[in-house]
């Protein structure tokens, strides 16, 4: 039975073309960090959400009240994006849940970083199934539905400065998120004749779990001096680039990669 779908009050200060009022989202990976923020401000425009988490159920069920506590629709849904039986089943209850899927954010990922000499083969093939595979098994569970919802169908998956620019130590990583790049463009020839967007975001240093020690380390001085704009990012700031894209102000835009980076990368 599909959840009645409430929209919290704050979603009708934004403009028609910014407003998500009556889509169904799916993030992957909402439970920390950009997902987290991604799955708050969609459904601060009105979406209804849900939170997709693999191992952090606690932080998942919380976020989920809290937007439920502001007024709006959210459910918390745990699957290994990885695994294509949970995500078929995953999917479906969301649909089932929601009474429909419209926007499918790919998020949920991680990172192994490691030179060349020390990458192991399972951790190439952890990376890949999580970030490359799960982004791919989303896209097909979900792409029936996607198709229905036509011209309110969206697709946005994270990639990475590093999937375009390549890094030291992160060839497994950069790899997979050069494959969502290559995914996204084909995805998006495939899906445009029904109006459905497919769309690439790529964010460059953003402050979560994922960056850490990165950020936080003895590195970070060195770090701050690339990026023009002379800080990191937030995972709000890659929040806002995520719903514009699922908006209908971005109904033209397909196959494109947005990059939300501080100038790392130009
Ligand atoms: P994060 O803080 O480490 O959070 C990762 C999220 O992914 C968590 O919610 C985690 O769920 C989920 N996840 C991991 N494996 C999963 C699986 N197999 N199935 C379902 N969910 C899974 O990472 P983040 O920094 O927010 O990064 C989010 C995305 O942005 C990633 O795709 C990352 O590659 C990309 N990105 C990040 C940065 C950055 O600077 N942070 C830069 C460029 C791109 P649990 O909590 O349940 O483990």
């Amino acid at each position: 039975m599909a959840a009645e779908h409430a929209s919290p009050s704050a979603s009708k200060d934004w403009p028609e073309s910014l407003r998500l009022t009556g889509r169904k989202a799916l993030v992957t990976g909402a439970s920390r960090g950009i997902g987290h923020a991604i799955a708050k401000t969609l459904a601060e425009r009105g979406a209804a959400v849900a939170i997709n988490y693999v191992a952090s159920e606690g932080p998942a069920v919380a976020l989920r009240d809290e937007i439920v506590a502001a007024g709006g629709t959210a459910i918390a849904v745990g699957f290994d994006v990885g695994d294509p039986a949970a995500v078929d089943a995953g999917v479906k209850g969301v649909v089932e849940q929601l009474g429909g899927l419209d926007i499918l954010v790919n998020n949920a990922g991680i990172s192994i970083d490691a030179l060349l000499l020390r990458v192991s083969p399972d951790d190439l093939r952890s990376i890949l199934r999580t970030n490359l595979e799960g982004t791919f098994l989303c896209c097909k569970a979900a792409s029936r539905h996607l198709l229905r919802a036509r011209a309110a169908g969206r697709i946005i998956n994270l990639s990475s400065v590093v999937g375009e620019q390549g890094n030291a130590g992160q060839s497994m990583y950069a790899a997979s998120k050069a494959g969502v790049i290559g995914m996204t463009k084909s995805l998006a020839h495939e899906l445009a004749s029904r109006g459905v967007t497919v769309n690439a975001v790529a964010p460059g240093f953003i402050e979560t779990d994922m960056t850490a020690s990165s950020i936080n380390g003895p590195a970070r001085d060195a770090l701050l001096a690339k990026i023009p704009l002379g800080r990191v990012g937030l995972a709000e700031e890659v929040a806002e680039a995520v719903a514009f894209l699922a908006a209908p102000a971005a109904a033209y835009i397909t196959g494109h990669v947005l990059r939300v980076n501080g100038g790392l990368a130009i």
